[in-house]
């Protein structure tokens, strides 16, 4: 499972030793130095996780988390945060704040990786390599193929990519925005309507299989995948 991960850590040598394993591992790495750098690194395209100091110059690790919390367009970004205290006490108050997991240093690189694993497998299905069928349709992120039921369908790399993140996130609806955010990653060079023309493209290449309506429109909130009739 690749998956872009943001590593916010101002000791160069633990940022460095991260980055390395994580590329090993098949991620894909951005590193800030501190809270203010990976707030620059967010608006620009949301990671698929972020590994967070506790103790950093400025905005410390907590109250970051707690500010991404806050804010509906991070609100849902899985975050690890990387701590020197093993206090149970500040476990608990690192959870609350809306943290998915807690790694207290010295960690070894491959517990890191295990929990990255985990908490990406449970909050970002997306990011795992796991073939995903709802409804008669799967789709295989592994080889990039779509079946509906049992016949193979072609679509564009776009609208994989779209109905990829729909059905690992099913009966949600996901605004346009939303899905700029997760599905084009840079929300800011693309217009919300190019949303509308790959879901049009996408129930196009669907239509003959007669799966294009679990592509649903919801009146204006955006796109859901649901087995369920409207
Ligand atoms: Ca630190």
């Amino acid at each position: 499972m690749a998956a872009t991960i943001l590593v916010v850590e101002d000791e160069p040598a633990i940022q460095t030793l991260i980055a390395v394993n994580l590329k090993r591992a098949g991620h894909e790495v951005v590193g800030a130095l501190d809270a203010e750098s990976a707030q620059r690194h967010i608006n620009e395209a949301l990671p698929d996780l972020i590994l967070l100091d506790w103790m950093l110059p400025g905005m410390s690790g907590l109250e970051m988390a707690r500010r991404l919390r806050g804010d509906a367009r991070t609100r849902s970004v899985p975050i690890i945060m990387l701590t020197a205290r093993g206090d149970e006490r500040d476990k608990v108050q690192g959870l609350e704040t809306g943290a998915d997991d807690y790694v207290t240093k010295p960690f070894s690189p491959r517990e890191l990786l295990a929990r990255i694993q985990a908490v990406l497998r449970r909050r970002a299905p997306e990011a795992t390599e796991d073939a995903v069928e709802i409804g008669g349709l799967r789709v295989d992120p592994v080889s990039h193929r779509v079946a509906a039921n049992g016949q193979p369908v072609t679509i564009g790399p776009t609208e994989f990519r779209l109905l990829h993140f729909l059905i690992t996130h099913p009966e949600r609806v996901h605004s346009r925005s939303q899905l700029l955010d997760q599905v084009w990653g840079d929300h800011v060079f693309v217009e919300e309507r190019t949303v509308d023309v790959h879901v049009r493209r996408l129930r196009a290449a669907l239509e003959p299989t007669g799966l294009e309506r679990l592509i649903q429109t919801v009146r204006g909130s955006g796109y859901r995948l649901s087995a369920e009739a409207v």
